[in-house]
């Protein structure tokens, strides 16, 4: 038997990726949500059903393996984490408590946690033409409220395991994720999901609503690459917290006109200024992460939101929220879906 991994949140968008990454590669892989994937099923051998905010059911998870992946987090795009900042920030504390003592109690190896660039302080981040975040510069803290807080404090646990423990923790700061099978509707989707499905449902020469003027910045790294960098930095010595990102800065009106030529529309924007917006310009610095890997996301942007759209597309086409005729036309049309 190879490796035995277990990876929490696997029901969720990147989990279901690098379930599917890690299986490829013979490790056993062992699964855990408290949800089923939404779009396909599972790929690994083992899928359990179990919520992390319980130590029973952290236990459970966490028994006989020898590395976890711990992606499982009360998360969504900037909308429904500004609005919920107690419940985030208790979910993802017992999640992330419960996880990192069961993994030291049931004898796990390695534990790479999945932070974010919401760490990163707000007052290095108000202006769009921003300098890209080094690692160093998370202190002083002024992380995002509620889940930039609580995910900076499980970095420091990690460390504190490390040190007092002897866990080797690994800890990646990923920067805005985006790909086919993640959430595009609902209320937790992020940016690009959310303006691929707007252009979809939208005809040609209409309008969309955009959060914000469009000026504001970030950068988006596609889902393969995420899945290959974790897998990457699990595999390496260094345990410091490491960006996981490109550093391919585009306006937010930038990416709806990438949006619209991959989907052949003439899109005009209606920027709503009461929307949030979160920091006003946000980019990876990816000094140290060449350093450490040797390696840094490959996939641009123009590129992956060539499989993003179509995926979200065939979606909303199932759904019958859009004719299938209205589909056929755009750049990459018969791009496969990753
Ligand atoms: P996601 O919401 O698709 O996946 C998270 C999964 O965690 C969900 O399936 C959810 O059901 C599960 N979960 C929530 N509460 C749970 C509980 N109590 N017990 C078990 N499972 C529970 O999010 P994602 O985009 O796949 O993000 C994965 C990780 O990466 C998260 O930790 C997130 O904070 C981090 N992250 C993501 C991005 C991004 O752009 N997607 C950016 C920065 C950080």
């Amino acid at each position: 038997m190879g490796t035995r991994a277990l990876v929490t949140g696997a029901g969720g968008f990147i989990g279901h990726h690098l379930e599917r990454h890690l299986v490829r590669n013979g490790y056993t892989v062992r699964g855990v949500d408290v949800k089923d994937p939404e779009y396909e099923p599972s790929h690994a051998p083992e899928f359990e059903l179990l919520d992390l905010r319980r130590m029973d059911h952290a236990l459970i998870a966490t028994r006989g393996v020898d590395e976890i992946y711990h992606l499982a987090a009360d998360m969504g795009g900037i909308g429904y984490i500004t609005a919920f900042h107690a419940d985030i920030a208790r979910n993802n504390a017992l999640i992330n408590i419960n996880v990192l003592e069961a993994a030291r109690l049931n004898g796990a190896k390695r534990l790479l946690f999945s932070s974010s660039a919401c760490i990163y302080p707000q007052y290095l981040q108000n202006i769009a033409e921003v300098s890209p975040l080094k690692e160093e510069n998370a202190y002083p803290a002024d992380p995002e409220e509620g889940y930039g807080w609580e995910k900076l404090f499980m970095e420091k646990l990690c460390r504190y395991y490390r040190e007092d423990h002897g866990l080797e923790t690994r800890i990646v700061r990923f920067h805005n994720v985006y790909g086919p099978l993640g959430t595009f509707q609902g209320g937790r989707e992020k940016a690009p999901a959310a303006i691929c499905r707007k252009v979809a449902v939208t005809r040609d020469g209409d309008e969309v609503e955009i959060w914000g003027d469009g000026a504001q910045t970030r950068s988006f790294m596609y889902v393969d690459d995420c899945v290959e960098g974790i897998y990457r930095i699990m595999r390496s010595a260094y345990h410091e917290p490491l960006n996981l990102g490109t550093d391919e800065l585009v306006t937010i009106d930038q990416l709806v006109d990438l949006v619209a030529r991959v989907a052949g529309k003439d899109i005009r924007k209606r920027h709503d200024l009461a929307k949030p917006q979160g920091v006003r310009g946000r980019n990876s610095d990816n000094t140290k992460l060449r350093q450490v890997l040797g390696w840094e996301p490959q996939v641009p942007l123009a590129q992956g939101l060539i499989p993003t759209y179509r995926w979200i597309e065939s979606e909303l086409i199932k759904d019958g929220r859009i004719p299938q005729r209205v589909a056929a036309r755009g750049q990459g049309a018969s791009a496969v879906p990753t």
